[in-house]
């Protein structure tokens, strides 16, 4: 066809384990879908952590979530990242920031990213309401009988409260 190439989507996939969702996930994701025309939520298998909720389940509590969002989608994926990265056809790899840690391990994932799989990474810095905020802490926090719910939802969606609740404790109860 002559005249104008018609624009490629810009597409970011937002990979994680996501074992569960969390307040600081969603807030990345809002922010992220400011920034591109489609963000790709990616459920992907993470070798050092052996997760609580089966991937069926993170994609619905993540589908939940991200229902009333526009240009969000939801997938499961093996392997390497930047293999998912061309398969969703992204530019680029979005990751949040919460600390220094988080920084030193994913210069190292962006640095093989780029090099071997030439996927650039765009990160955003963790708003500072949810910088502490982390899914393992938060799985902690349920299985010792923590603080009360209220509080809790502070940090994670409602839905997933419920879901940590009945999967560790194996009650609905508050
Ligand atoms: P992974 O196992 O790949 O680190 P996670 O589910 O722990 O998967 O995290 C997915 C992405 O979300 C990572 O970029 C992580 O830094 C980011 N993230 C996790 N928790 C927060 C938070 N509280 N605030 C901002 N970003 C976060």
């Amino acid at each position: 066809m002559a005249g104008r190439m018609k624009r490629q989507p810009n597409i970011a996939i937002f990979p994680g384990t996501f074992d569960p969702p969390t307040n600081g996930h969603l807030d990345i994701l809002r922010r992220g879908v400011k920034l591109f025309d489609q963000v790709v939520v990616a459920v992907g298998q993470n070798p050092e952590k052996e997760p609580l909720f089966p991937v069926q389940e993170r994609l619905d509590m993540l589908g939940e979530l991200t229902a009333d969002m526009r240009n969000v989608r939801i997938a499961a994926y093996q392997g390497l990242t930047m293999d998912f990265a061309r398969k969703a056809r992204a530019r680029a790899i979005l990751r949040g920031i919460r600390d220094g840690t988080d920084l030193y391990y994913e210069l190292q994932q962006a640095n093989a990213n780029l090099m071997v799989g030439d996927v650039e990474t765009v990160f955003l810095l963790a708003n500072d309401e949810y910088i502490l905020t982390s899914s393992t802490l938060i799985k902690q926090i349920v299985e010792m009988g923590g603080p009360d719910i209220d509080r809790l939802l502070r940090l994670v969606p409602a839905s997933v409260v419920k879901r940590l609740r009945n999967r560790l404790l194996g009650t609905t109860r508050r």
